[in-house]
C-alpha cells in the first residue's frame, strides 16, 4: 500500500515562490505536461476537463445571445494575411509558416492561423450582400499558433486553444453594442464561474489589437501583484471590411462597407484559475468549474469494510442523480491520508469522509477545502448541506480574490510616486493620464509597466497626468503584467 502522504512537501510553497509553485502544481495535479515540442504543452485529462467546463458554459452564453459555431481552415495564404496592413504588421513576428506540402515547395506560403480574421473575412465577403444578411454572428472553437519566445504552461504557449467570435453588422453602433455585450459576458463568466474579479475597460492605442479601432478587455490581478489579461473584445469598425471588400446594400439601397467585431478567450483562463485560488497545499477550484465538486473517501476498516463501501457507493449514486460532479475514491492501494493529500492538491472543493462510526450514526463528514473545517451531517441532510457549502465556497473564493485586489490597488499622483509604487508594491496603480503614447512609453521604459485598462471615472478631468502633469483625459490602471 502507498503510504507516502507527504505530497505537500513535494511542492514549493505558494507564499514563497508563486512561479515555482505554479509549475509544481500543474505537474503534480496532472493538469498538463511539457511536450517534446518546445513551448507546447500537453493538456492532460484533469486540465482538459476544466477546459470543457469553461467551454461548455461560455458556449451556452454565446448561443443564448444568438451566436452560432462554425469552423474555418487552419492555414491562411500569405496574400490574405497581408491584406490588412496593421494586422500583418502586428502578427508577423509570431507567425509560423508552411512552405512545403508533401514533397513540393508551395507557390504561396501558408500561415498557421495566429488568429482567423483574414480567412474568415475572405469568406464573409462572399456571403454578405445585403442588410438582410446581417447581423452575422459566428463563433469558432479552435487551436492557434503564435511563435512565442518565452512560454509558461497555460499562460503563454506556442499553441493554445481558444474561441474567436467574428461578427458583422450594418452600423458602427451595432458593432459597438456587440463588442460591449461580449465584454459583459466575459466579465460575468470570469466572476460567476472562475470566481475571479475582473476590471473591464478599454485598452490604450499601444496595447490594442492589430487592426482594431478599439480593444476592450477584462483584467485581473494575480497574487504576485501582476495583472493578467483574461479576455479581449474588439470593435474592428470597417478596417477589415475595407481590406477584404465586405460590402452590403443597406435599406436605402446604397452599397456600404460592413462593421465588424472579433473577440476571444483562451486556455490562459486555466492559468488564471490556478494562480488566483490555490494555497500551499495545491489547487483550490471553484465548485462551478471543478471537474469534481466532491470526492467521497470511504475509510474502510475491519469487519465493517463492506458496509462502508456500499454506503459510499449509495452516496455517490445519489450525488450523481442530483447532478453534483463527484468521484468515489475506493482505491484499495492507497491510505485515506494519502488520498486526502492528493485531492487537496487537486483542489476538489469538498471532501466527504465516511468511516465505521459514521455508518453507525448514519452521518457523514464534509471537509471544506479552503479552511479544512469539518461539518458533521446526517445522511438525510446531505444534499441540502452540500449544496449550501458548495455555494459558500464559490462566494468565499470570489470574495478573497476581490479583497486581495482592493488591498493591492493604490492611487498615486506624479511620476515618482507612480514608478516607486510599481517597484515596491506592484498591484494596480490608479492614476490620471493625458492620453499620449509618449507618457505611457516613458513608464514602460522606466519600470516595465503598462496601462492595463482605461476605466470610466467621472472625475478623471480633475486629475493630472502622472507623467507630464498636464490635465488628465482618463483614469487608468498601470501594472506589470503576464
Ligand atoms: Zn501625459
Amino acid at each position: 500500500m502507498e503510504k507516502n502522504n507527504d505530497f505537500v512537501k513535494q511542492i514549493t510553497k505558494k507564499s514563497e515562490n508563486l512561479s515555482k509553485w505554479y509549475i509544481d502544481v500543474i505537474k503534480k495535479a496532472k493538469l498538463a505536461d511539457y511536450s517534446p515540442m518546445k513551448g507546447m504543452m500537453v493538456i492532460r485529462p484533469y486540465g482538459y476537463e476544466i477546459w470543457e467546463l469553461i467551454k461548455g458554459n461560455l458556449d451556452r452564453m454565446f448561443k443564448e445571445t444568438g451566436h452560432r459555431n462554425a469552423y474555418f481552415p487552419l492555414f491562411i495564404p500569405e496574400s490574405l494575411l497581408k491584406k490588412e496592413a496593421e494586422h500583418v504588421k502586428g502578427f508577423a513576428p509570431e507567425v509560423a509558416w508552411v512552405t512545403i506540402g508533401g514533397n513540393e515547395v508551395l507557390k504561396e506560403k501558408l500561415a498557421i492561423r495566429p488568429t482567423s480574421e483574414a480567412i474568415i473575412c475572405s469568406m464573409y465577403s462572399k456571403w454578405i450582400k445585403s442588410w438582410r444578411d446581417l447581423p452575422l454572428l459566428i463563433n469558432q472553437w479552435a487551436n492557434i499558433v503564435r511563435w512565442e519566445k518565452v512560454t509558461k504552461p497555460f499562460l503563454r504557449t506556442t499553441e493554445f486553444l481558444w474561441q474567436e467570435g467574428h461578427t458583422v453588422h450594418s452600423s458602427y453602433e451595432e458593432a459597438e453594442e456587440e463588442t460591449l455585450k461580449i465584454l459583459d459576458i466575459y466579465k460575468t463568466f470570469a466572476e460567476k464561474y472562475l470566481a475571479i474579479p475582473v476590471i473591464p475597460g478599454l485598452k490604450s492605442e499601444n496595447e490594442k489589437f492589430a487592426g482594431a479601432l478599439k480593444t476592450y478587455c477584462i483584467e485581473a490581478l494575480m497574487p504576485d501583484g501582476k495583472a493578467l489579461q483574461m479576455g479581449t473584445s474588439h470593435n474592428l469598425a470597417q478596417n477589415f471590411s475595407k481590406a477584404f471588400n465586405i460590402r452590403f446594400e443597406n435599406k436605402k439601397q446604397k452599397i456600404e462597407y460592413a462593421w465588424q467585431t472579433s473577440w476571444g478567450v483562451t486556455t490562459r483562463l486555466i492559468g488564471a484559475l490556478i494562480m488566483a485560488h490555490g494555497d500551499d497545499s495545491g489547487l483550490i477550484l471553484p465548485p462551478e468549474i471543478s471537474p469534481f465538486q466532491t470526492v467521497i473517501i470511504p475509510i474502510a476498516k475491519g469487519n465493517r469494510k463492506q458496509d462502508i463501501l456500499s454506503e459510499a457507493k449509495k452516496i455517490y449514486d445519489k450525488l450523481k442523480k442530483n447532478k453534483i460532479r463527484s468521484f468515489l475514491d475506493d482505491r484499495d492501494s492507497y491510505t485515506p491520508g494519502w488520498k486526502f493529500s492528493e485531492w487537496e492538491l487537486k483542489g476538489v472543493p469538498v471532501r466527504i469522509e465516511i468511516g465505521p462510526k459514521d455508518v453507525e450514526k448514519k452521518q457523514l463528514v464534509l471537509v471544506n477545502r479552503i479552511n479544512r473545517k469539518k461539518i458533521f451531517v446526517k445522511q438525510d441532510n446531505l444534499l441540502i448541506t452540500l449544496k449550501k457549502l458548495l455555494k459558500e465556497i464559490q462566494i468565499d473564493l470570489f470574495k478573497r480574490a476581490k479583497d486581495f485586489r482592493e488591498n493591492n490597488t493604490n492611487s498615486v499622483e506624479g511620476f515618482d510616486e507612480l514608478t516607486e509604487t510599481i517597484e515596491t508594491k506592484r498591484g494596480f496603480i490608479k492614476t490620471g493620464w493625458c492620453g499620449s503614447n509618449k507618457c505611457e512609453i516613458q513608464v514602460k521604459e522606466k519600470v516595465s509597466a503598462t496601462i492595463r485598462v482605461i476605466i470610466n471615472e467621472k472625475n478623471s478631468n480633475s486629475k493630472k497626468c502622472a507623467v507630464c502633469g498636464k490635465k488628465a483625459k482618463h483614469t487608468v490602471l498601470f501594472a506589470k503584467s503576464y
